[in-house]
């Protein structure tokens, strides 16, 4: 079912412009990656935990950054990493809220994702690898991307929170 909505929201290819994303950038700190999913289980909200550490998807249109036109930054809910800025945010219309460019090149990572049928790009927090969402090459200008992202890993008002939690937990 979500694999659907997913097609249904690619106006072209679902092919990503590999060339536009260096592979070698952003690699985590090795030491924050190597949780068992037990831990990450008791440290993280039971859908934060369905999204970034299964890579699983939420329901399209249920994320409150969804439609937000709210001026400042997104981080990644698991560690306070900043991921997008609010002014690169744009209405695709897929049902979850969508960037056409990361705050930097190390702020996310990207990997093939040959699931359900589909050749994709998965973008993953550089940070922590959690699972962020897929990037898309029918996004608007200046880059043509889309990052389609899951809002429920994203937060934008209380990353320090985040990230003390996420520092003191270490
Ligand atoms: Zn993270």
């Amino acid at each position: 079912m979500l694999a659907f909505l997913f097609q249904q929201c690619y106006s072209q290819s679902d092919k990503t412009k590999k060339t536009s994303m260096d592979k070698t950038q952003g690699l985590p700190d090795s030491s924050l990656v190597n949780r068992t999913n037990d831990e990450w289980k008791k440290l993280l909200p039971a859908d934060v935990y369905y999204v970034a550490r299964q890579k699983g998807t939420e329901r399209p249109f249920t994320s409150k950054y969804e439609l937000s036109k709210d001026i400042g930054t997104y981080y990644c809910a698991v560690c306070g990493n900043p991921l997008f800025r609010s002014d690169t945010k744009f209405d695709s219309g897929c049902g979850w809220p969508s960037f056409y460019e990361p705050i930097s090149k190390t702020s996310i990572i990207y990997l093939k994702d040959n699931t359900l049928g589909m050749e994709r790009t998965e973008v993953e927090c550089g940070k922590c690898n959690s699972h962020l969402g897929h990037v898309f090459d029918d996004g608007p200008p200046p880059t043509g991307l889309r990052y389609c992202i899951n809002g429920v890993v994203l937060d934008f008002k209380k990353a320090d929170e985040a990230r003390k939690k996420y520092d003191s937990s270490k």
